[in-house]
């Protein structure tokens, strides 16, 4: 009886397991048939300078799934690295997400940067300073509105050829973020190795700046070696007027997240630049 519930289970794992692999699978071709029919989507959410101003914002791909719905990034991302289809997602992103911003008004007159997520692979990829160069040329965008965000642990121990292809682009205007900053192995002293000229402090720390004495550390120490270091700090998730005014304390120089707005469709986003300045919190 016993051996024959325990037989039971197993086959019941494995029927499971092969049903999840089976859907994997699934999803992992339709997410190619989206990728090569445009039938993915972005979203842009602003970043903010301390007086509201909208500087840049960042491009967050989405996927309408056919039955599922609006699919996050956190879902679908997964399966692409599966898939091997990372790096042709990454170039769909760049290419749609310059071309949408040749179309951003600039109502005081300062054009706004466009900031795409970028995974580890691309910039060791031989054609990457030209991949970057044609979605540039393509969308007729200036170089010094391209953000190309890469996560810590990408932008560490990089091979020199990788670091010149880098190089070549700053030299034209391109700016590098690292994403998440605090969440990867590097320590604060080796920030200076990092080539990258602005620093996205993690959510995680950001969260706590109010209450949380060693998250204010966290963020104040990485704001302080961003400073002395020439580098620009960007704070993300920034979700409550507590948070912008303790970070605005440590001179972050500019914020992201829901207080400001979310992440928004295309056309919204137009509206909302449009529109002028976002609303910043008083002190007080
Ligand atoms: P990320 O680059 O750190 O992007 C910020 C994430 O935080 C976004 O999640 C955004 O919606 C969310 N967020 C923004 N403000 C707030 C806030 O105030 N509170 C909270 N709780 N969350 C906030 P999203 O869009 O789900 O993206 C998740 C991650 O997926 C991104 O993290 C990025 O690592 C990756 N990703 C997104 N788009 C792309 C892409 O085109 N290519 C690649 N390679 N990765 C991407
Ligand atoms: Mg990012
Ligand atoms: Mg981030
Ligand atoms: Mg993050």
């Amino acid at each position: 009886e016993a051996k024959r519930r325990g037989a039971g289970r197993v086959s019941l794992a494995s029927a499971a397991l092969i049903a999840s692999a089976d859907r994997q699978v699934h999803l992992e071709g339709q997410l190619r048939e989206a990728l090569a029919k445009d039938g993915l989507t972005l979203h842009f959410q602003p970043v903010v300078g301390v007086d509201g101003t909208v500087l840049t914002a960042e491009a967050l791909v989405r996927w309408p799934h056919p039955d599922r719905g609006l699919l996050a990034p956190d879902v679908f991302l997964p399966v692409a690295e599966q898939g091997d289809l990372l790096r042709e997602l990454d170039r769909w992103v760049l290419r749609t997400a310059l071309r949408e911003a040749s179309t951003w008004p600039a109502p005081n007159g300062q054009p706004v940067a466009v900031a795409v997520n970028l995974s580890g692979l691309v910039p060791g990829d031989p054609d990457f300073v030209d991949a970057v160069s044609n979605a540039v040329a393509e969308s007729g965008i200036d170089w010094d509105r391209v953000v190309l965000e890469l996560v810590e642990t990408a932008l560490v121990d990089l091979p020199s050829r990788t670091r010149q292809a880098m190089g070549v682009l700053v030299e034209r205007g391109v700016r590098f973020a690292v994403d998440d900053f605090g969440t990867g192995y590097s320590s604060l002293a080796r920030l200076k190795d990092l080539p990258a000229q602005i620093i996205k402090v993690d959510r995680r720390f950001v969260s706590g700046v109010g209450n949380d004495p060693s998250d204010f550390a966290v963020a104040r120490a990485v704001v302080d070696m961003a400073r002395a270091m020439g580098r620009s700090c960007v704070a993300e998730g920034v979700e409550t007027a507590t948070q912008f005014h303790v970070l605005h304390g440590v001179g972050v120089d500019a914020y992201q997240g829901w207080l400001f707005s979310r992440p928004v469709p295309p056309r919204e986003f137009r509206a909302v630049l449009a529109l002028g300045p976002l609303h910043v919190p008083r002190a007080g």
